[in-house]
C-alpha cells in the first residue's frame, strides 16, 4: 500500500499529464485531442481520489489551484525541491496516513526514501 503523500504525488502526475493533453499547445502540436488517454487518466484519478480522506484532497486541490503543483519532493534529504528551502532541523518524513507541508512554500512533501 502505497503511502498517502505518494498517492498524492502520483495524483499529481495524473493532474500534470491531463492539463498537457488539454493543452490548447499539444492539441495544436499533435493535431488531435487524445481522447482515450484523457478518459484513462480520468478513471485513474477518479480511483486514486477515492482512497484519500477528503480533508486533503481538498489541501492538494487548493495547493493544486493556487501553485499548479501540489506536491514537492524532498532532494537531498532535507530541502523542498519547489522552493529549495532547507526543512527545519528534525522534521521527519510522515506516517502512512500522514503529511508533512513545507514550512515555507506549503507543498505537500515527499520523502523518496
Ligand atoms: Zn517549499
Amino acid at each position: 500500500m502505497d503511502s498517502l503523500s505518494k498517492k498524492l504525488l502520483v495524483l499529481q502526475d495524473i493532474e500534470l499529464k491531463l492539463r498537457d493533453l488539454r493543452d490548447p499547445r499539444y492539441i495544436e502540436t499533435f493535431g488531435h485531442v487524445d481522447e482515450e488517454r484523457i478518459k484513462a487518466l480520468e478513471e485513474a484519478k477518479e480511483k486514486l481520489e477515492a482512497e484519500i480522506p477528503k480533508d486533503k484532497l481538498n489541501l492538494f486541490k487548493s495547493l493544486m489551484k493556487m501553485h499548479g503543483r501540489a506536491v514537492a519532493i524532498v532532494i537531498e534529504g532535507d530541502t523542498c525541491s519547489n522552493c529549495f528551502a532547507k526543512l527545519p532541523v528534525g522534521v521527519q518524513p510522515p506516517g502512512p496516513d500522514e503529511i508533512v507541508q513545507c514550512n515555507i512554500c506549503g507543498l505537500i512533501l515527499y520523502f523518496d526514501n
